[in-house]
């Protein structure tokens, strides 16, 4: 049998050149190549941006929004730019939307690798300005939306022993933010969602994490920024939360997403990962 010399007995000397292509050469990281991919609120701002990452990841991509009109525009871009894409309409709300949503996904494609509960809204208030009528449309879209989308695709997530749940929190979702007093209290909710689903699926085969934006601009900052007297003064004090100075690009949080949907997070299980210029490290 001939002589195979271990690495630790290799000689030390290496062209540099032969080192980068026979070691160093980087496999094909994080690609989505042959996964299937619904992304909720995937027509406007980050769930676009996410969508859009994962069809040039190779993902097949179902772009799930209320909106129909947006889902169909953001297909219409990444089948321009030769992704693979669908729309469906979805309002996370209703049980039977989600459902119907599902079933037309595994129907069309026999099964989802990776879901993002992206789809959320948004309010301005403290809690004497805020009605019982806000907290429970934030809390229907927000948390019982990431519930209700998570119930119609798990089940065929647990048969098949696999799948990836990325829900979108906020920065609201670990820290208190002023004024923001229903959309805080969603989003903490949306962080106990997930670490309590990927504890309860944790050997099932099943990974569920969440990412927790800073501030990123998209039209969902927008119109936050019209329910304040001075818009341009909230956009300044929006910015200056950030410790970077700047708000996030939508892409920016789309990276995360592709991460945690990867087989390089393989071992990543009910974090909450923070990507928000370090607001969270105050
Ligand atoms: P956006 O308003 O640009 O997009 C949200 C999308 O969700 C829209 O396409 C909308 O039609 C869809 N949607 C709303 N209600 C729905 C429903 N009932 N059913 C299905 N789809 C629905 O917002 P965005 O800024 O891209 O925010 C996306 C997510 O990121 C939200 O969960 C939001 O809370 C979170 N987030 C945003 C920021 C930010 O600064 N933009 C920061 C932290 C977290």
């Amino acid at each position: 049998m001939p002589h195979r010399r271990s690495l630790s007995q290799a000689p030390r000397r290496y062209s540099h050149a032969r080192i980068s292509r026979a070691v160093y050469a980087l496999p094909n990281v994080f690609s989505l190549a042959g996964k299937k991919a619904f992304v909720t609120g995937g027509g406007s701002g980050i769930g676009a941006a996410i969508a859009d990452l994962y069809a040039r990841a190779g993902a097949r991509v179902f772009v799930a929004d209320v909106d129909d009109d947006a889902a169909a525009a953001m297909v219409a871009r990444i089948r321009g730019n030769q992704g693979s894409a669908e729309a469906v309409v979805i309002d996370v709300r209703d049980e039977s939307s989600c459902a119907a949503a599902a079933a037309a996904a595994h129907v069309a494609d026999g099964g989802v690798d990776i879901l993002v509960n992206n789809a959320g809204i948004g309010h301005v208030g403290t809690v004497m300005t805020t009605s019982g009528d806000d907290l429970d449309r934030l809390y229907a879209v927000n948390v019982r939306g990431v519930f209700n989308v998570t119930r119609a695709f798990l089940p065929r997530m647990l048969e098949r022993r696999s799948g990836v749940i990325v829900n979108m929190a906020s920065i609201g979702g670990l820290v208190g933010i002023r004024d923001r007093i229903a959309y805080c209290v969603s989003k903490f909710a949306v962080v106990g969602l997930t670490k309590s689903m990927a504890l309860d699926h944790a050997r099932d085969g099943i990974r569920v994490n969440c990412i927790c934006p800073g501030r990123v601009e998209t039209p969902f900052v927008s119109a936050r920024l019209k329910e304040y007297p001075d818009p341009e003064k909230a956009y300044r004090d929006m910015t200056a939360a950030q410790p970077v100075g700047r708000m996030g690009r939508p892409e920016e949080v789309a990276a995360a997403a592709l991460y945690l949907a990867s087989d390089e997070a393989e071992f990543v299980t009910g974090s909450a990962l923070s990507v928000d210029g370090g607001w969270s490290a105050y």
